[in-house]
């Protein structure tokens, strides 16, 4: 056994990834010295990855339905990637990235502008992971103002407005504009200051009785226009920020049609800069490779991570507007942020291969085919289930929500823990899926995620569904 692995009996126990912060079972083995999001319960050990599958200490094999937390797109084991890893290693393993720049650096940010251009984006930049991409936007988008606007601009542009279904990420920065409540409580002092929430586009539970999409749409740019009225007619804010698709927090939510043209007209009319969160939602996960490019909308910023690497390097993205930049460079013509690992040759190259498998295999598209088989696999699967209120999502990234009572919506207990009991389940027969819990003016609504990797065949795919189906089924059969 390896010397971290868990025996399989412990295993079992130790499967339950639910954001519900609840404690910790306490465990009669010595505490590993690595410390776990459950302190004394870790996790199983994953020992080797081939395909979707992942294979565990305890030789169980998992089919990975959501490809980690939506990172894994191309699946485990390509060759290619492996390779071109390989490749950088054996050449160029690493040089100061601040004082030299990379064949490896170069073409992937080449390769993503070539696309990008299409949409106004101009420069990218790479950084370690999703948060920090976040925390890079921030500040790329309050140096736009302090280099463009007079002192006024400068003093007063400091604010952001953000919505309660959202997460960015853990660095300071990030978790200021999420409103995962269970990574953010306890930090409370930490929280960047000057951040506001407009409620969330997750018109399941939010759009009203008798309220059209339209009707929907109109009442959130109210809510929008009203808070940047607020603040001095957003002249103190520096950007909106938000997700095309909602992961994590919401269980996928994709916007109400509308909604992010209006967004963008908004932020416009009052001169507030547009920052799109792709982190989860972009690589194609969503059937187009930007998630914005289904909304007929450009952002001033975009960020990528999770599919970026694809799970064979902790890579994440900024790419900014023309508009942003020629901002930059109307002042000072710098961006100082410069972190150690930033444009590290090695996750360049292996993000560069990521993006050439993705087209020469024209991956997105198969994304977007296979999503057409998810969708509807889940709505036949779960058409019986009682507790399943709504099925949602977009190419390769789908949303389970439970809730109590179909006609209410009204949502479980939180300590019913309905999602992390499916997902477990699911865990126990074989299939990886990831739970979540939306916590949003008081709604704890309970989902599972489904995000596979490009590459999943159709069995997999539909032994991903079936398991999901048993796990739903036998949790509800436990809840009666
Ligand atoms: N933004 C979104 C939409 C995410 O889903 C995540 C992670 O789940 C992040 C940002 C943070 O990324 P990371 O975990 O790589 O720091």
């Amino acid at each position: 056994m390896a010397p971290h692995a868990l025996p399989a009996e412990d295993a079992q126990e130790a499967t339950t990834t639910s954001t519900i912060p609840t404690t910790p079972a306490t465990t009669k083995k010595a505490s590993p010295a690595l410390l776990h999001r459950l302190i004394n319960a870790p996790p199983p050990t994953a020992i080797s990855a081939h395909g979707s599958t992942l294979t565990l200490s305890t030789g169980a094999t998992i089919l990975d339905a959501c490809g980690g937390a939506a990172v894994s797109i191309l699946g485990h084991g390509h060759p290619e990637i492996i390779a071109a890893g390989c490749a950088q290693l054996s050449t160029l393993p690493y040089c100061h990235t601040g004082a030299y720049t990379t064949d490896a650096a170069e073409s992937l940010a080449a390769i993503l502008i070539e696309d990008g251009k299409r949409f106004g984006l101009a420069k990218a930049l790479f950084v370690g992971s999703g948060s920090e991409a976040m925390d890079a936007a921030m500040k790329l988008a309050r140096q736009f103002w302090y280099e463009v606007g007079d002192e006024g601009v400068r003093e007063r542009k400091t604010r952001w407005v953000a919505r309660k279904q959202g997460y960015h990420g853990v660095t300071l920065g990030a978790m200021g504009l999420s409103s995962n409540l269970p990574r953010k409580v306890p930090y409370a002092p930490l929280q960047i200051p000057g951040v506001s929430f407009v409620g969330p586009a997750y018109a399941y539970q939010y759009q009203r009785a008798g309220e059209d999409e339209e009707g929907y749409v109109a009442r959130l740019r109210g809510e929008l226009e009203e808070e940047f009225e607020r603040l001095g007619g957003g002249k103190e804010v520096i950007a909106f920020v938000g997700e095309p698709v909602v992961g994590a927090t919401s269980g996928c939510t994709p916007a109400p049609r509308g909604y992010w043209k209006m967004v963008r007209e908004v932020c416009d009319a009052f001169d507030v800069l547009l920052i799109l969160d792709e982190v989860m939602c972009g690589c194609g996960r969503t059937g187009t490779f930007f998630a914005f490019e289904q909304e007929g909308i450009v952002p001033d910023i975009v960020t990528l991570g999770k599919g970026l690497g694809a799970g064979y390097a902790p890579i994440a993205g900024v790419l900014i507007s023309e508009r942003v930049l020629q901002g930059l460079m109307m002042g000072a013509g710098s961006f100082n942020h410069f972190q150690t690992y930033q444009l590290h040759p090695l996750t360049c190259a292996i993000a560069l291969e990521v993006q050439k498998v993705l087209r020469r295999n024209r991956l997105v598209e198969r994304c977007n085919e296979m999503g057409k088989l998810l969708e509807n696999d889940l709505y036949g699967a779960l058409a019986e289930a009682k507790y399943v209120g709504n099925i949602r999502g977009r190419g390769l990234l789908w949303g389970i929500e439970f809730v109590k009572d179909k006609s209410t919506k009204e949502p479980f207990d939180p300590k019913v823990e309905i999602g992390a009991r499916v997902q477990k389940k699911a865990f126990e027969m074989g299939v990886a899926i990831y739970p979540g819990v939306a916590t949003i003016d008081g709604i704890k609504g309970d989902h599972v995620l489904l995000a596979p990797p490009y590459t999943i065949t159709k069995e997999e795919l539909r032994q991903a569904v079936d398991v999901t189906r048993m796990a739903v089924l036998a949790i509800e059969s436990e809840i009666d």
